[in-house]
């Protein structure tokens, strides 16, 4: 049987399930410790930022403070020395710095028109409280920082200025989204490795769940040949050696119940009587071939039908009957070969060891030939009843008629006592030949075989049958008729039983012909068999009782064989002498048209012919 394993979609895989759960734990891993890693990289870089810009504005603020207090200089000169220090503080990020004094005019300037700017009017709004102001805002789609710082005397309380500084923060924002970036990059690389390594870790999991897997397949299949390679010494190895052991168990277990099965069906397949086993409520789930033949049935007719309905025991039994009672019941079947069988059946109970019933085992035995028997012989009694009953009637009411008087009647008298005479002589006859039978029966006949020229046997017994009818005229006419193939044909036999047979089937042939009838005997060899049939044109056997002539008292017609002095034992005797000599006697016939009786010997041919001559 080709049984096809089912597949599994991937994504219903454990190696699926856990390289995702893997990339999903990675996942949010990532996102969580990444958001916390950018935001406070975000923070720290920014305030670091803001904390070095703030410090050096304030810086510029006290130096610029310096120079608005020195009254040795001149305005210009101052001009010259705080546009000097703006330059120097000005770097890459500032965007622009401006030095506004009390009254609000520009006095140095970095970034865009700076030269310009310088002794004008300030135009920043910003700047006009000469407050400090730290913020960030958007401007032309970047983020910058806008730093105020008032610049005071060295005491500290007046505002001489103020000090605006525009830098670009949105590096420092840049900064930390490349390393964001950065970060998210490897995490990507980190997740794929990480993917890569689940999927080799689930596969050393699921490898030798899929070897167990396919190896539990095989062993449902009946197939124990292989087993799991056992590597390492985790877990996993432990189960395929103990899953290689419960291989071997099975194994074990399976070969012994296919043997003990093996034992149990050659048991049920070679004994002579037909077993059948049911469930408790009677249908069929076991029988054997002895049974299948009794029944003449084919198997996949008989299981699960109920044994009531296969034994036709419907209308006189149920189940309950069968298995509380357990009768013997006694089956009429035709068999395969169309002869009919009787079968016993016995019933026996099947019990669980808890003693729950579980079904019902009937054993069939044969009993066709005891029941023939039983039968032949309650018929043979009664044949043989009969069969002297009927001469010892009819002798009894000649020896009354005599004892009545008729022995003085010198006319009646010889002649009812030639009547009894012959009567018991028949009777004498029918015990002699019943005996010869018996004899027969229980293989005590004494055989005194020698090797004869059958041709000359029956050449003599016709011979006397030509004789007899020449010298009675009273008797039947009748025409032998010789048709002998070959002049010799060595058999070997008992003369006296031979030529009793021959006289036998002669003398039917006579018997049953009309007068003048011809009997052609025919006599030849074919394979090494020595043939005589008799064949003659009498009034024939009916298709019926063709094959019942050889049987005991058995005649077509009784009345007319009884009053042709029959005993109807002549061919059952023959047919038992045949079966002595190895050979076999058996008749065709047609109906109003005659019949052939035929004889088969085996032929002699081992033997130095010179020795008898
Ligand atoms: P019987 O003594 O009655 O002849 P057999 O055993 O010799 O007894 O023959 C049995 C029966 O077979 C006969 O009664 C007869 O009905 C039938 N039978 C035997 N031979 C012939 C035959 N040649 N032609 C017709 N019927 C025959």
């Amino acid at each position: 049987m080709i049984v096809k394993k089912k597949k599994w979609a991937f994504w219903k895989s454990i190696n699926f399930k856990i390289t995702i759960s893997f990339l999903l734990i990675l996942l949010v891993s990532i996102e969580i410790i990444g958001n916390i890693f950018i935001q406070n990289l975000e923070q720290t870089t920014i305030s670091d930022y803001k904390e070095t810009v703030n410090n050096r504005v304030s810086q510029l603020a006290t130096s610029a403070g310096d120079i608005f207090s020195d009254m040795t200089e001149t305005d210009d000169q101052k001009n010259e020395v705080l546009q000097n220090q703006l330059e120097s503080f000005n770097a890459s990020d500032i965007l622009e710095a401006r030095i506004v004094d009390s009254k609000e005019v520009i006095r140095a300037a970095v970034g865009s028109s700076n030269d310009e700017l310088i002794g004008k009017k300030n135009d920043y709004l910003d700047l006009i409280d000469f407050t400090l102001k730290r913020k960030e805002i958007v401007e032309d789609g970047r983020q910058v920082y806008v730093n105020v710082q008032p610049i005071q005397n060295s005491t500290g309380d007046s505002v001489l200025g103020a000090i605006y500084v525009k830098s670009d923060i949105s590096q420092q924002y840049n900064r930390v989204q490349d390393i964001a970036t950065i970060f998210y990059s490897a995490s990507l690389v980190a997740g794929l490795i990480s993917v890569i390594v689940a999927l080799l870790f689930a596969r050393s999991i699921t490898k030798p769940i899929k070897e167990m897997e396919k190896q539990a397949f095989k062993i449902a299949y009946g197939d124990y040949s292989s087993k799991i390679k056992v590597v390492g010494e985790d877990e996993l190895s432990e189960l395929g050696t103990t899953f290689n052991l419960l291989s071997n168990r099975i194994e074990r277990t399976q070969d012994t119940m296919e043997s003990e099965q093996n034992k149990l069906n050659n048991v049920l397949t070679y004994m002579t009587d037909g077993v059948i086993a049911t469930d408790r409520r009677g249908k069929v789930v076991l029988i054997n071939q002895p049974a299948l033949d009794q029944l003449n049935m084919a198997r996949s007719d008989v299981i699960g039908t109920s044994i009531l309905q296969l034994f036709e025991l419907e209308k006189e039994y149920t189940m309950r009957d069968l298995l509380e009672n357990r009768p013997e019941i006694v089956i009429d079947r035709v068999d395969a070969n169309e002869d009919f069988i009787s079968l016993k059946s016995d019933f026996a109970l099947l019990r669980r060891e808890s003693g729950f019933i579980s079904g019902l085992v009937a054993v069939l035995h044969d009993v066709t030939e005891q029941e023939k028997n039983e039968r032949e012989r309650r018929n043979f009694v009664s044949n043989v009843s009969h069969e002297l009953r009927t001469p010892l009637t009819s002798v009894k009411s000649y020896l009354e008629a005599l004892q009545d008087g008729a022995w003085r009647d010198s006319k009646i008298a010889p002649e009812f006592i030639d009547v009894s005479l012959e009567e018991t002589n028949r009777m004498i006859r029918m015990i002699n030949d019943l005996l010869n039978l018996s004899r027969m029966d229980d293989g005590n006949v004494h055989l005194d075989l020698e090797i004869v020229n059958f041709v000359n046997l029956v050449e003599f017994v016709l011979n006397r049958f030509d004789q007899m009818m020449n010298n009675d005229s009273d008797l039947k006419k009748y025409i032998i008729e010789r048709d002998f193939q070959l002049e010799t044909a060595w058999v070997e036999v008992d003369t006296d039983k031979m030529t009793q047979v021959i006289d036998n089937v002669i003398n039917n042939a006579i018997k049953y012909s009309p007068d003048g009838g011809v009997i052609t005997v025919v006599l030849k060899t074919v394979q090494h068999q020595v043939i005589l049939s008799v064949t003659d044109e009498g009034m024939g056997i009916p298709r019926k009782d063709l094959g019942k002539i050889f049987d005991r008292f058995y005649r077509v017609d009784k009345a007319r064989a009884r009053k042709q002095g029959g005993t109807g034992l002549g061919l059952a005797i023959a047919r038992e002498v045949m079966k002595a000599h190895g050979g076999y006697i058996w008749a065709k016939s047609q109906e109003g048209e005659g019949s052939t009786f035929t004889l088969v010997l085996p032929e002699q041919e081992d033997f130095e012919v010179e020795e008898w001559d």
